[in-house]
């Protein structure tokens, strides 16, 4: 590609709509340009680095098996209204109507269809198993789309749908895929961590998360630091500590007292106006499950999980409870709701099993209640745990204890039964001619929130440092002057050479200043640059600098195209 015929809108300024680095570059290198809250195009330099990815993706599904297809992005309300999404999804579903007021959505994940199309055309075990994906556009309406096309509404994905006779041979279609994901990240040239990751209501082990270390992530990866055991916040249990601080202090039990909190309404406003610390105090939140009010206590200096929550309660729906849903159920306003005689179903962590003498709402406006304990004090349905893991918290499987690192979900694989096939009736004839529901699993990476991750592990102060994979172009030529003479010459000859090989090439054969072309090879992140100059061709060498070193250095023209093809296949 030449540079003066390509579209490559570069800007120096950092624009400032833009919070993360990734975000900035990919504006600045003219890789994306923003239409619309969440919606991008993708510039020709941002989707040659899209397509790589997707070949990778390609290549290693194909490899495993996968085979592609290609879905609509427009799908009718009745596939959802029969798996019964339509009214679980919430918002992040974009809805339209067509010209006669029936209702569609823009596909935020393919289940439905994928299951609509398998149910009418595969009838007979010997169809089985069968795993079929596509490289398509998905729409969310997210809550907050931001970081560019990290957290987009309009976003490409890779999705894979696998579809098997029996348990053991959806769990083989589970574990192909895992390795399929993991040569993927690999040739990629990303650091990632698998972890387990939640299974809500299909539950077992069979749902885990590929996340690209940043520390920009939106996602808290817990790990032990001796055994191998990795989850996301959401899934990482909890090693109950049997001498909890509690036992220990072995306090008296003492009696109720109320205690008169005007205005104090949050964990920390009650606990620094008693002079107490929050984890005296006890939290107690109300949710709404499945139309039921429920109530969650936990220690104030934690935080409650909500998918451990959700699936102690084994419901549909879990959602926090409005003003008047905490009022209706507690008669009383959040801020002073506490546990004692509380008239629902309570749900408290493992951690107060153990506590005494702690401090809690007395569901009175203004009042606080002082010296509760548990056993005394308490009609506690279910001890679970349902708090997030925190810094010193034991790892489940050893005696290690859990670290924090931040992470950016690129993947996810997940089995999911026979959640869909049962719904929306796919089935299939057994080798007995039986009636079987066929098990799926499903399987997503976010292929441009891939490019953006792999910016946030790649980048310094001069811009984008590309892995080859991903590198919109392997190399780019930098003649020092475009005026007639040998060393346009010598570029445009190195160009045709490498590109017949097969190697993505561009020429800046912009009438600029080499400054300027150097940096805006910098900040487009190509790894590896050539510069021609008259005085290095006149001592028989070219100028090689690789993105990701400083040293420059010269190389002989015969041996040129040798040692770039070198560089350029070397890392892939
Ligand atoms: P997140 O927790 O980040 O919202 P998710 O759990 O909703 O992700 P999945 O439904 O598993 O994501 O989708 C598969 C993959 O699609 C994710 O692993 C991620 O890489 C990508 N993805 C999901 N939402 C977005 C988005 N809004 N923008 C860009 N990529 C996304
Ligand atoms: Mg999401």
């Amino acid at each position: 590609m030449l540079y003066s015929k390509y579209f490559l809108p570069t800007t120096k300024e950092d624009p400032a709509e833009a919070e993360i680095i990734s975000h900035k570059l990919m504006l600045r290198s003219g890789m994306i340009r923003k239409l619309s809250a969440g919606i991008y195009t993708y510039l020709p330099l941002g989707l040659k680095s899209i397509r790589k990815v997707e070949k990778i993706v390609r290549e290693e599904m194909n490899k495993a098996g996968a085979i592609e297809l290609l879905m609509p992005s427009i799908q009718p309300a009745e596939i959802w209204e029969t798996s019964g999404r339509w009214d679980f999804y919430g918002k992040e579903l974009l809805r339209v109507k067509d010209r006669h007021s029936r209702n569609y959505c823009i596909g935020p994940t393919h289940e439905e269809v994928i299951t609509d199309l398998v149910k009418n055309d595969v009838h007979s075990y010997r169809q089985l198993p069968l795993n079929l994906y596509q490289i398509q556009t998905k729409f969310r309406d997210e809550v907050r789309p931001r970081f560019g096309v990290m957290r987009g509404r309009e976003f490409i994905m890779k999705d894979a749908y696998s579809f098997d006779r029996d348990e053991e041979g959806a769990e083989e279609s589970y574990w192909k895929m895992h390795a399929a994901y993991c040569s993927i990240f690999k040739r990629l040239g990303l650091e990632y961590k698998v972890v387990e990751a939640d299974t809500g209501s299909i539950g077992g082990n069979f749902s885990h998360e590929f996340m690209v270390l940043a520390d920009t992530g939106e996602d808290q990866i817990v790990s032990c630091n001796l055994c191998d055991y990795a989850a996301n916040l959401e899934k990482a249990e909890i090693k109950q500590d049997l001498k909890t601080p509690f036992q220990e202090q072995l306090l008296s039990i003492e009696q109720i007292q109320q205690i008169h909190t005007p205005d104090k309404r949050t964990i920390n406003e009650v606990s620094s106006y008693l002079g107490k610390s929050p984890k005296d105090l006890i939290k107690t939140m109300i949710f709404i499950a499945d139309k039921e009010p429920v109530a969650a206590i936990i220690q104030g200096n934690h935080e409650i999980n909500h998918a451990k929550l959700k699936n102690i309660l084994n419901v549909d729906m879990l959602e926090t409870a409005t003003l008047k849903e905490v009022k209706d159920a507690t008669g009383c306003e959040p801020g002073f709701i506490g546990p004692v005689d509380l008239k629902i179903r309570i749900i408290a962590d493992n951690s107060l099993k153990s506590m005494n003498n702690f401090i809690t709402g007395a569901n009175k406006k203004d009042y606080h209640l002082k010296n509760i304990n548990t056993e005394r004090d308490l009609k506690v349905e279910t001890f679970a745990d349902i708090r997030n893991a925190e810094t010193g918290d034991l790892c489940p499987r050893c005696n290690g204890v859990l670290t924090f690192k931040k992470g950016i979900e690129v993947g996810h694989i997940f089995k999911l039964g026979t959640k869909y096939s049962q719904k929306m009736s796919a089935s299939f004839l057994d080798q007995n001619g039986k009636g079987k529901h066929i098990i799926m699993g499903c399987y997503g990476i976010g292929i441009t929130r891939i490019v953006a991750a792999a910016i946030e592990q790649g980048h310094d102060k001069d811009g984008i440092i590309f892995p080859d994979s991903i590198a919109p172009f392997n190399v780019i030529i930098i003649p020092i002057t475009v005026k007639p003479g040998q060393a346009i010459d010598k570029a445009i000859s190195l160009y045709n050479e490498l590109t017949a090989a097969g190697i993505d090439v561009l020429l800046d054969d912009r009438n600029e200043r080499p400054g300027i072309k150097f940096k805006d090879a910098d900040l487009t992140g190509i790894p590896c640059r050539i510069t021609v100059g008259d005085k290095g061709l006149a001592r028989g060498i070219l100028e090689l600098k690789t993105r990701n070193q400083d040293n420059i250095t010269e190389i002989p023209i015969e041996k040129a195209i040798e040692i770039i093809m070198e560089k350029v296949t070397l890392n892939i």
